[in-house]
């Protein structure tokens, strides 16, 4: 029913949702021009649609769910959105065989007019008001059963493909009925080349020549397009096993003149009395009219037609492969609903070409905001979706929200009309566990009401926690780029100590944040959002000065280690262009060499380079620089990278040292990787030793192995650097760390 007046919808519900019964059924006398059949008495499953444009969308989704709908009650008098006549088309342009009832006054132009602009068609029944009950059902059930005849009268090429079927038995005798045939049929011999013994006439009109077909050891190859070869191959195999039936399968079929068309092949096994394979007999029909027919049909039914946007049905069906997909291990996703703040008082101020130039300003908007791995789509009147697809972490969602509303909020100027919007927002990012993509949109819907409940103009994720945790994530990233100029980075040193002796042989920079408010950060929180948020660059830049100004300044007070280690990341590795030049430089201002610098790279992040993608690190070699692997032992302890690299130093992980006392295996790994790291000449530095044992434990391996950690001690400022390093050693300090 589309009608935008409550109570048609109730009423017609009242007539048609419940069988009939002796209320509302016509009586003998009041029926004449009507069998009632005894389907007529089942009860109508009724959807209500309020404006034609709904009703559209309405329609799309029941053609892709394939449970279309035989009938529409359309109201001559609608308000708002498309008239009826507009409605009616725009139904039957994606479901022709759509049937109509149109409810019409008495008063409203006479059936010419209307059917001149609708086109005089079987289809459309005018109702006049005041609806008469019996009327009403009876409209419904007519429809309905000419509906009905109409599907299964396009059903009629099946009935002939079974008569075709029936005919193929008698191949042999009726060579005359083969040869009026619509479709072509065909016999092969049943062993694995499967000559192609029989092919009716009609292969003409794909423009082949049959005798040569027959002669042709190859005949597949030039009656299957290439790009079905292997799907054609692959059900002539099957064919071959014992228990095989018969299948049907489509393809290209090339045609004499080089293009191609469309068939369905449908085929059967012919076997002796032993199950032994003799022939397959089959028949080929041209589809490419339905095929087509169907590609414009899942298009139109996938596109909102306003917007050209994908709709809701194409959105949900998406989500859902989304879904299964992450289940497998795919990237996580999110939902976004993005809903516009009071977009009906808009379009009743401005009217509907407004509104309709607004929705699709809109859409345009977010369509550039979105990545090209997000679907973006207008799921109903004023309601578009994002479907994030590469979400690594909820706080994606929330800075792809911020980014959406920021796009909507610059102002439209639409014919004329200064138009300001915001949106509300929900989210829903999937986490494991999820139950399923239904249970998420409907989260996700949940999420939208509650960002309007609160005012409008904002994002929510369905959960309170994950809001607050990424709307933190956000705030933090904004407040990163500032940072570094607002002087609230800090270096922190932490010395490397030769075990045997307890001298200091290097320091490692480590990088604090001094937030205003949250206090210290820590760099496991600032890096990760530092490298996604590209603010890496600068916080890298500024690293490197700081650790050679520092340098320089040891240097200059005759207290300098052998060298400082500086961390790098994946970013400064692949993304920073400039890096092995900002080294240089870096190194030639504070006059320092490359060599008193050693660059610490994760064992991971190494096993994430591919060797195409970085020559930096042989670059830094190359300048004189050291280079080390971090966290070596963490997950792969894997030698390759150490001469791959030319690396100078093993940074034992923590991970590892932590396990070494209670886990002979962890202990015996150690001891391998410090042995074969000094065969090849490379310095082992341990980290995070904490304890006694584990510092004793390491002693014993070799006297060369140095160690960092909170034993010797933390990362300390500037300052007790220096002092640290005018003592020049650091003795364990006898009272620390014994485990218990
Ligand atoms: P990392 O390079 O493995 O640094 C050692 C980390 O272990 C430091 O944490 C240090 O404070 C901590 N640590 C040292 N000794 C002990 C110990 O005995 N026990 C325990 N439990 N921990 C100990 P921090 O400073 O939080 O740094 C964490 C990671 O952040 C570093 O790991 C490094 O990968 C990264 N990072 C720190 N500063 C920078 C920087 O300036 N640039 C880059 N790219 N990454 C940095």
């Amino acid at each position: 029913m589309i009608d935008d007046k409550a109570a048609t919808h109730q009423n017609l519900r009242k007539i048609l949702a419940r069988p009939l019964d002796s209320e509302t059924a016509p009586a003998t006398t009041e029926a004449p021009f009507f069998d009632e059949t005894p389907s007529d008495r089942a009860a109508f499953q009724i959807d209500s649609a309020y404006q034609g444009r709904e009703a559209l969308e309405r329609v799309v989704q029941a053609l892709a769910e394939n449970k279309p709908y035989a009938m529409a009650f359309v109201d001559t008098h609608m308000l708002h959105g498309w008239n009826c006549v507009q409605t009616i088309e725009r139904l039957w342009q994606v479901d022709p065989t759509l049937q109509v009832a149109l409810c019409s006054l008495p008063s409203d132009p006479p059936w010419g007019t209307l059917a001149r602009h609708l086109g005089a068609d079987d289809r459309l029944l005018i109702l006049k008001k005041p609806l008469n009950n019996i009327e009403v059902r009876q409209a419904a059930s007519v429809l309905t059963a000419k509906w009905q005849m109409t599907k299964e009268a396009a059903l009629e090429p099946s009935d002939l493909e079974a008569l075709v079927e029936e005919r193929i038995h008698a191949l042999a005798e009726a060579n005359i009925i083969v040869r009026n045939s619509p479709v072509i049929l065909y016999r092969l011999r049943g062993v694995p080349s499967f000559p192609l013994i029989y092919i009716s006439h009609d292969i003409a009109t794909f423009g082949h020549d049959r005798a040569a077909l027959l002669a042709s050891p190859v005949w597949a190859n030039e009656l299957v397009a290439p790009e079905d070869q292997a799907k054609v191959d692959a059900a002539l195999a099957r064919i071959l096993e014992q228990d095989a039936e018969g299948a049907s399968i489509e393809f290209r079929l090339r045609t004499g003149d080089g293009a191609c068309r469309w068939v369905e092949n449908r085929y059967v096994p012919v076997r002796d009395n032993d199950g032994r394979l003799i022939e397959v007999e089959g028949i080929i029909i041209d589809i490419t009219g339905r095929k087509t027919a169907e590609e414009k049909i899942a298009r139109l039914a996938g596109t909102d037609a306003l917007t050209g946007l994908a709709n809701r049905a194409s959105f949900i069906a998406q989500v859902r492969q989304a879904f299964a997909a992450a289940q497998h291990g795919a990237m996580p996703f999110a939902i976004l609903f993005v809903a516009l703040d009071d977009f009906t008082l808009i379009n009743d101020r401005l009217g509907h070409p407004v509104g309709n130039l607004l929705l699709r300003e809109v859409a345009e908007r977010l369509r550039h905001a979105a990545q090209e791995s997000d679907l973006v789509a207008r799921v109903s009147g004023d309601t578009f979706a994002v479907l994030q697809g590469e979400m690594i972490e909820p706080a994606n969602a929330a800075a792809l929200a911020a980014k959406l509303q920021a796009a909507l909020a610059a102002p439209c100027l639409l014919d004329g009309n200064d138009v300001r919007i915001s949106a509300s927002i929900g989210i829903r990012a999937y986490v494991p566990g999820d139950r399923g993509a239904d249970v998420m949109l409907m989260q996700t819907d949940l999420a939208l009401r509650r960002a309007k409940h609160e005012g409008g103009n904002r994002y929510h994720f369905h959960s309170d926690e994950l809001d607050q945790a990424a709307r933190d994530r956000v705030a933090l990233a904004d407040e990163l780029s500032g940072a570094i100029d607002r002087g609230e980075f800090e270096l922190r040193y932490q010395p490397e100590v030769e075990l045997s002796s307890g001298n200091i042989l290097g320091m490692e920079a480590l990088a604090r944040w001094h937030h205003p408010t949250r206090g210290l950060i820590a760099p496991g929180v600032f890096i990760p959002i530092a490298e996604r948020d590209g603010t890496m660059a600068a916080l890298g830049r500024w690293v490197l000065d700081q650790a050679c100004r520092q340098m320089r300044v040891w240097r200059d007070e005759g207290v300098a280690p052998l060298m400082i280690a500086i961390n790098l990341t994946q970013f400064e590795l692949t993304g920073a262009q400039t890096f092995v030049r900002d080294v240089a430089e870096a190194v030639a201002k504070w006059r320092l060499a490359a060599s008193d610098l050693e660059f610490d790279v994760t064992e991971a992040t190494l096993a994430r380079l591919s060797w195409a993608r970085s020559d930096i690190l042989p670059q830094l070699h190359e300048l004189g620089a050291k280079i080390a692997i971090d966290d070596f032992g963490s997950s792969y302890a894997s030698f390759e990278y150490v001469k791959a690299y030319r690396v100078n130093h093993l940074k034992i992980a923590r991970s590892l040292i932590h396990r070494s006392t209670r886990d002979p295996e962890s202990a015996a790994t150690i001891r391998a990787i410090v042995t074969l790291a000094h065969s090849l000449g490379i310095g082992v530095i341990a980290q995070g030793v904490e304890t006694e044992q584990q510092r004793a434990l390491l002693a014993a391996t070799n006297r060369a192995t140095s160690a960092q950690g909170f034993r010797f001690s933390e990362a300390v400022g500037a300052d007790r650097a220096s002092e640290l390093l005018r003592q020049g050693h650091i003795a364990p300090s006898a009272t620390s760390g014994s485990e218990g």
